[in-house]
């Protein structure tokens, strides 16, 4: 008895010691790096930004309300506003639209390097009108904050890109390696006439980036459980999506009469199996290389359980599971977003349809996702078929290239004092059209994400501060210098 009770108490002191060894040596991913020194950015930055802002590049779902006169006025715009871009680099409009600048470097052995942005906006609606504090296309600066639809989705990153750019060019800096900057014109409406022509066109003239950086994340504040620390997250991944519309079509009748069951009783309960049915949990890379870069820099009991993911993971799942942000990361989420049937209160309708959203992680295929859903329904009367518009989910880049690094590196000379970890994009980007051009796709946008601003994308009052802007565009100036001059490969 005492030799199991010291057997047990020796098991008990070797895994609280293994646990321990493993928080204690748990090392820091963080590039240490001495700030960069604040360049100044021109004054009128910021009014170019408010100008951007004025253009109505709307996307419409509709697209015959496609108005064509903002998308060449924003050309026109980017032509005049930015005359050494214009004149030094070579220039591609694809889709009449969308815009390829090239930055010639002088070694054409290295790979280029591609940043990305879109020109278009979402529209405002007329209902949400009067609850901006500034109207949303009239550009204006207001107590240091610009105010306007795309200011943070994406006319910073075009802007910020842009700015960065023709300072540089000032400067009389020539690049070894060749910069892109990319911008689609139809991102909010999939993507499909920009950024897919964007690829399509690069792929023929034979490019292969050495890494591709698009919006998808920023710094937060605030929004990270367990830390009070500001986080800047890169994607190194994204979700796929597919939406399966269910439909079954059986016998109906008078309602007073009414069978057994019944095209909505069907319908309905599968789309209460499927909930009731979730993907498993899962922790995929961009998750784990998450926990390994934000673990060291937690308080102790979060960094105990990242530094002990194996032990700890039903806890780290059952934390993440409780709310539906968590719960994205570490789950093909199935949400039903459209059910009919029926027209007549009293008829029993002969058909009837759900429409579910699946997001899937990486590693899952469209293809796993149908036969889940087949084999949860259990109902062969109900056809399952694939929405047009879905999108596998990428593979994640890595966390030790060239281009994680740069950007890593480059996040700590512009903002010291912020936590750099990778993550996993909950939502979709245009990036995911880029993959056959590079491996090494990235998401991340230089400004601060809070409670406060959360909301404003594609809401209300979306906003910039001008502090912020201009960060940005030392962030983009310093992260091209880090690109065409470091030389590494
Ligand atoms: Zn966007």
């Amino acid at each position: 008895m005492k030799k199991i009770l010291f057997a047990l108490l020796l098991l008990i002191v070797v895994i609280v010691g293994y646990i321990l060894y493993n928080t204690f040596t748990f090392p820091s991913k963080q590039i240490t790096v001495a700030p960069a020194s604040k360049i100044s950015i021109p004054a009128d930055a910021k009014e170019h930004l408010a100008k951007a802002l004025t253009i109505r590049t709307i996307s419409n779902e509709n697209p015959e309300d496609f108005d064509s006169t903002a998308f060449y006025e924003f050309g026109q715009f980017v032509k005049n506003t930015y005359p050494l871009t214009d004149s030094l680099l070579e220039l591609t409009n694809i889709n009449e639209f969308s815009m390829i600048f090239k930055w010639e470097g002088s070694d054409t052995s290295l790979k280029p390097v591609i940043l990305m942005g879109h020109l278009d906006v979402v529209p405002v609606a007329t209902e949400n009108l009067e609850k901006w504090y500034i109207d949303p296309f009239a550009g204006i600066i207001k107590d240091g904050v610009i105010w306007g639809r795309g200011a943070i989705d994406d006319k910073i990153s075009v802007i910020g890109n842009l700015e960065a750019v023709e300072l540089l060019l000032k400067e009389g800096v020539k690049p070894q390696r060749t910069i892109y900057l990319c911008y689609g014109h139809d991102e909010e409406l999939g993507g499909l006439n920009g950024a897919v022509a964007i690829v399509k066109y690069l792929k023929e003239k034979d490019v292969e980036a050495e890494f591709v950086l698009d919006e998808g994340f920023a710094i937060t504040q605030g929004l990270i459980p367990g830390t009070d620390k500001d986080i800047a997250l890169i994607g190194t991944a994204e979700k796929g999506f597919v939406t399966l519309n269910l439909s079954i079509a059986i016998e109906g009748g008078h309602s007073s009469m009414p069978k057994e069951e019944t095209a909505i009783d069907a319908i309905s309960k599968a789309v209460a199996r499927l909930k009731d049915n979730p993907f498993p949990a899962e922790i995929t890379q961009p998750v784990q290389d998450f926990m390994s870069h934000i673990g060291p820099e937690m308080p102790f009991t979060q960094k105990m359980a990242f530094a002990n993911p194996t032990i700890f993971r039903p806890m780290i799942i059952s934390t993440l599971e409780k709310k539906p942000s968590g719960n994205a990361l570490i789950r093909t989420t199935t949400a039903p977003t459209i059910i009919n049937g029926g027209i007549k209160e009293n008829v029993i309708p002969y058909e009837a349809h759900a429409s579910i959203n699946f997001r899937i992680l990486p590693g899952t295929s469209i293809e796993d996702v149908k036969e889940h859903v087949i084999n949860t329904i259990a109902d062969d009367r109900i056809e399952v078929k694939e929405g047009s518009f879905n999108s596998e989910a990428p593979k994640s880049s890595s966390v030790n290239s060239f281009g994680y690094n740069t950007i890593h590196t480059t996040i700590k000379q512009i903002f010291p004092q912020v936590v750099v970890t990778p993550n996993l994009v909950i939502g979709a980007t245009d990036s995911r059209y880029y993959y056959p051009l590079s491996s090494n796709v990235y998401r991340f946008t230089p400004f601060y994400l809070n409670s406060e601003n959360i909301s404003t994308f594609h809401g209300i009052n979306e906003r910039i501060s001008v502090n912020d802007f201009e960060n940005a565009i030392r962030f983009y100036a310093q992260l091209i210098r880090n690109s065409i001059e470091l030389n590494h490969q």
